[in-house]
């Protein structure tokens, strides 16, 4: 990863890379940001410039000997750790599917990665084997570069057994470094938290996201900015409100959206027992297409020819439109958005869709 593969950002990796220029750098960082801000991109970046042989004022040079096999995330100083299920007890256990997960995604928030590593609902954690794996791996001198790396993503799954590694955080073996990549610093141990140097990550400008996704999804620079203006610096959002297209998911939304609407409790009960039992993934894939209809309701009330819809889909969100003003489409906005956020926190299906269809209900039925 370069820092030409992170999207914007420019500010922080001028800082990053000043750190590395002063030989200044700190040997225990938290990347602290936000849901698809780029904590992960980021930090592999900073890893790989200060492994670079070659690197430049702006970048590594993404071809000598440690940027190839950072670029694969196959370096042997570069260590990771991140949460995963029992009975595994070392993250390397998980190493190539979190190879092939960072290849494909490293946006990727935690319910992405919980998708590559199992399909139940079970909880991830870095268990204390996990912990003594680290100690025992940075005890080892660098092999092939100056300095070695670990990089944690997701330091808010260390329980209170995280603190043996209190002692190797403050008093690291000599050229270690320790990059952790949170998103609560609410939830981190506050032994650790205290012991590291804090990098803010802010929110992907919005220019920056319509940008990427012109780039990366080759999506239309009107459609790009919309869905850049409604992502909150997340690229990862971002991403899922372009992928979240047309297909199976108008039915089952125009059904509900419905009956939320006639508000008939009776019906809602019903829709709602069947269909909590899907998937969190498919859960939130459906409330992802309500965003989308939302946000292309929206656009119909500006300038229909604006629409890139199939027919059958046009029809629909022209006759929603017309229910719907800026500011109801605004309230239903954040209500989808919220069940998102909760549907990820392990919410109970069932409650939460009941609990929005009368929401939805009420935001539609509101003089
Ligand atoms: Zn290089």
């Amino acid at each position: 990863m370069q820092f030409a593969d992170v999207i914007g950002q420019e500010g922080l990796k001028q800082r990053l890379r000043d750190s590395v220029q002063s030989g200044r750098i700190p040997h225990a960082q938290l990347f602290l940001g936000k849901e698809g801000s780029g904590g992960l991109p980021l930090a592999l970046a900073y890893a790989q410039y200060i492994a670079c042989e070659n690197r430049t004022e702006l970048d590594s040079c993404g071809t000598c000997h440690n940027c190839s096999k950072y670029g694969k995330y196959i370096h042997p100083d570069l260590h990771f750790s991140f949460p995963f299920m029992s009975p595994a007890e070392e993250a390397r256990e998980f190493l190539e599917t979190w190879r092939k997960a960072l290849t494909e995604n490293p946006y990727m928030g935690y319910q992405e990665w919980l998708g590559y590593i199992q399909d139940g609902q079970k909880q991830g954690n870095i268990p204390i084997k996990e912990c003594r794996a680290i100690i025992r791996n940075l005890s080892l001198k660098p092999f092939e570069s100056d300095y070695k790396v670990l990089l944690m993503w997701f330091p808010e799954f260390l329980s209170n057994e995280g603190n043996v590694l209190l002692k190797i955080i403050e008093e690291p073996p000599f050229k270690t470094l320790f990059l952790l990549v949170a998103e609560n610093s609410d939830r981190i141990l506050p032994t650790i938290l205290s012991r590291t140097q804090l990098v803010r990550i802010p929110p992907i400008a919005e220019e920056d996201l319509a940008d990427a996704l012109i780039r990366r999804q080759e999506l239309e620079p009107t459609q790009a900015r919309q869905i850049a203006m409604l992502s909150d610096g997340s690229y990862l959002k971002a991403m899922q409100l372009s992928e979240a297209s047309e297909h199976e998911l108008m039915q089952p939304f125009r059904e509900w959206f419905l009956l939320c609407f006639e508000g008939n409790k009776l019906k809602l009960i019903q829709w709602t027992s069947e269909h909590s039992s899907v998937s969190r993934e498919e859960l939130k894939a459906f409330f992802t297409y309500g965003l989308y209809v939302l946000r292309n309701c929206l656009v119909s009330t500006y300038h229909e020819a604006g629409l890139r819809l199939a027919d059958a889909e046009k029809t629909f969100i022209k006759k929603l439109a017309t229910l719907l003003n800026t500011q109801r489409i605004e309230a239903l906005y954040e209500l989808l958005n919220n069940s998102i956020y909760y549907i990820e926190r392990n919410a109970n299906s069932k409650a939460l869709l009941m609990d929005l269809s009368m929401q939805v209900h009420h935001q539609l039925r509101k003089k």
